[in-house]
């Protein structure tokens, strides 16, 4: 059985002590026996306070949002994968379709950016999914798998085994229109076929992949009885204590 994950992608949203207070109601209200692990990805300068706070209680686990290609040395602003980890955060997002839309983040650069990520004991929760023209055209399925190929095709076995992938339609994110659950479906078994064509069967179906894109309490259950759909990135509502671990619980 693959690893159910949720994951609350907060995104710049709230300030530290708002931060730290979601946290701890999401540690407060869940009891450690959820149905999927729960992941909080939160803004870097909240990862120290809120791994402190929550990392490894109840059995939740902190992501960033990012982080920098390179090791380390003379970039200004950036913050590396090796300064997330000592953070007590063990997963980091990235490929997100807003990182690579407003950060120009190319398929080349997010694989150099999953190989330091690894390289650092971090997993990656990779983003992948396609705008709504490349929907319209019909050719969704080959722009996803073409993300995939030039992030990921470069891992050896054991580096492929600790990616978790989520797979978000541009067109469902914070839009309210989500993907049908058939929508879904769909792109993960292609997804999951296209991977399995690389690293093999045994290998693609133990990979979780998520979805994300307006998932929410009243869609998420429909959408994770879908056989190849095994948790969510989830943006807005995550920053809801509630709905979030409604979700988490909606498998
Ligand atoms: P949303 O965002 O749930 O608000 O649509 C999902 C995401 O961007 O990860």
């Amino acid at each position: 059985m693959r690893q159910k994950i949720v994951a609350g992608n907060w995104k710049m949203n709230n300030d530290l002590e708002a931060g730290k207070k979601l946290a701890l109601e999401v540690l407060e209200k869940s009891t450690g026996s959820e149905k999927a692990q729960i992941v909080l990805g939160t803004p870097y300068i909240h990862l120290t306070a809120v791994a402190a706070d929550v990392a490894g209680k109840n059995g939740i686990e902190i992501a960033a949002q990012n982080c920098s290609d390179k090791a380390s040395g003379a970039y200004t602003g950036e913050i590396s994968a090796s300064m997330v980890k000592s953070t007590g955060a063990n997963y980091v997002i990235l490929g997100h379709s807003e990182r690579r839309e407003y950060f120009s983040e190319s398929n080349e650069l997010l694989a150099a950016k999953v190989d330091i990520a690894l390289e650092n004991g971090l997993t990656p929760i990779f983003c992948c999914g396609e705008p709504l023209e490349i929907r319209e055209a019909g050719t969704m399925y080959e722009f996803v798998k073409e993300q995939l190929t030039e992030s990921l095709f470069h891992l050896s076995a054991e580096d492929f085994a600790k990616i978790t992938i989520a797979y978000e339609p541009i067109w469902a994110i914070g839009t309210g229109k989500t993907a049908s659950s058939e929508q879904a479906q769909e792109m993960h078994k292609e997804l999951r076929d296209h991977l399995a064509s690389k690293f093999g069967q045994e290998a693609a179906d133990a990979c979780p992949i998520l979805y994300g894109g307006s998932c929410k309490p009243g869609n998420a259950k429909e959408l994770f009885s879908q056989a190849d759909v095994d948790g969510g990135l989830i943006g807005g509502a995550s920053l809801n204590a509630d709905d979030f671990l409604a979700i988490v619980n909606a498998f």
